[in-house]
């Protein structure tokens, strides 16, 4: 199935020899790379492995409470020692990435190394070669439903510990929209079941998650969805394009423009949500579709980047407004696809 990648369940029998282990998940982590990324280290620390947690750069402060997150090492902040631990790795996990550029400024050094790395993944087309052992199915909900199974299939199911489990069902549960994307499987409900016998309190984590942004985020809401929000009604589309002085005006944080994108989606007729954001140092792009419309495809094409069918994104050095123009110039080329939808 995989012609460069060996299945995973060939590492079952090593794992209680101790070793040096790097976890590492995509830039900019959102709960499903952390949470992966801690509920493994939970994990593997169990059998007297040296697991440190590296992540390419800083994230969300609503992810802080996740058990094992204080250890983690931001790259970009503490590159040194990140890069100390990462010279003296044996093994590497790559969690919730398909291709190294997703590591930011950490690809250089993470393609380089010649340690056994693994990756356990959903997302399409994989950069298989880089990999001794791996997993890639694009039908899992998510890398943390992945992480649940490997140690499920390794037969360790009673190392699943309150605090693995509160990792785990953070990454599972908001990558499947509050278990409402159809890749929320009877298995992702068996497992979460399986994490409640194992003493998770949910309540508590939907709280973490989604009731701890400050007032700025949402008069930032209120500024595009009023100011900075384009429909067009022949392509059912909607874009939000948003300049930097929005970002700087309401002290906009990390991870407080995920979800912005879920709202033009709600809008009736709509069957593609965009965003784009000046970042300063790029346009950072998200989509979202409904349907038939393969947002993969298109960010692949137009914009650098990737994802899933219905969820993607992507990065441009152009102008904001050359970037705009080019979404434009875009949805008229598959103006066919997007027009014909039936509500
Ligand atoms: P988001 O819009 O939440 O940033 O990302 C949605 C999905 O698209 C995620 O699965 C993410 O991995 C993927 N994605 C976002 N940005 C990029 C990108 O620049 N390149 C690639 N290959 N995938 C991306
Ligand atoms: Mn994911």
């Amino acid at each position: 199935m995989h012609p460069f990648m060996q299945p995973v369940s060939e590492i079952y029998s090593l794992l209680d020899q101790p070793k040096n282990i790097v976890i590492t998940f995509h830039q900019k982590p959102d709960a499903d790379a952390m949470g992966s990324g801690l509920g493994l280290y939970h994990f593997l620390i169990q059998f007297g492995h040296t697991v440190t947690v590296i992540s390419p750069t800083n994230w969300a402060g609503f992810l802080s409470w996740m058990p094992g997150c204080k250890k983690v090492l931001d790259y970009e902040m503490q590159t040194a020692r990140a890069t100390a631990v990462l010279d003296t790795a044996d093994w590497l996990f790559c969690l919730d990435f398909n291709t190294m550029d997703r590591t930011r400024k950490m690809a250089e050094k993470l393609t380089g190394l010649t340690c056994t790395k693994i990756l356990i993944d959903h997302h399409q087309q994989p950069q298989e070669e880089q990999f001794k052992y791996g997993i890639s199915d694009v039908k899992k909900s998510s890398t943390s439903e992945m992480v649940y199974d490997f140690i499920i299939n390794s037969g360790n199911g009673n190392k699943i510990t309150k605090e693995l489990a509160e990792c785990l069902y953070a990454g599972v549960m908001t990558d499947t929209g509050s278990f409402r994307f159809t890749s929320t499987s009877a298995a992702v409900h068996r497992m979460v079941a399986d994490l409640k016998d194992k003493g998770l309190e949910h309540s508590q984590i939907h709280e973490n998650l989604f009731d701890n942004f400050l007032e700025g985020r949402f008069r930032f809401f209120g500024q595009v969805l009023l100011n900075r929000m384009e429909i067009f009604y022949d392509y059912n589309t909607a874009l939000i394009a948003i300049p930097q002085a929005d970002l700087i005006k309401y002290n906009v944080k990390t991870g407080d423009t995920e979800g912005l994108v879920n709202f033009p989606l709600s809008i009736h007729g709509i069957k593609l949500a965009a965003i784009i954001i000046d970042r300063g140092d790029e346009r950072k792009s998200s989509f979202r579709s409904k349907g038939g419309f393969d947002v993969n495809t298109f960010a692949r094409k137009y914009f650098n980047g990737g994802g899933h069918f219905n969820a993607a994104g992507g990065k441009n050095s152009e102008t904001l407004d050359v970037v705009v123009k080019k979404f434009k110039d875009a949805i008229k080329e598959n103006k066919e696809q997007l027009s014909s939808y039936k509500f």
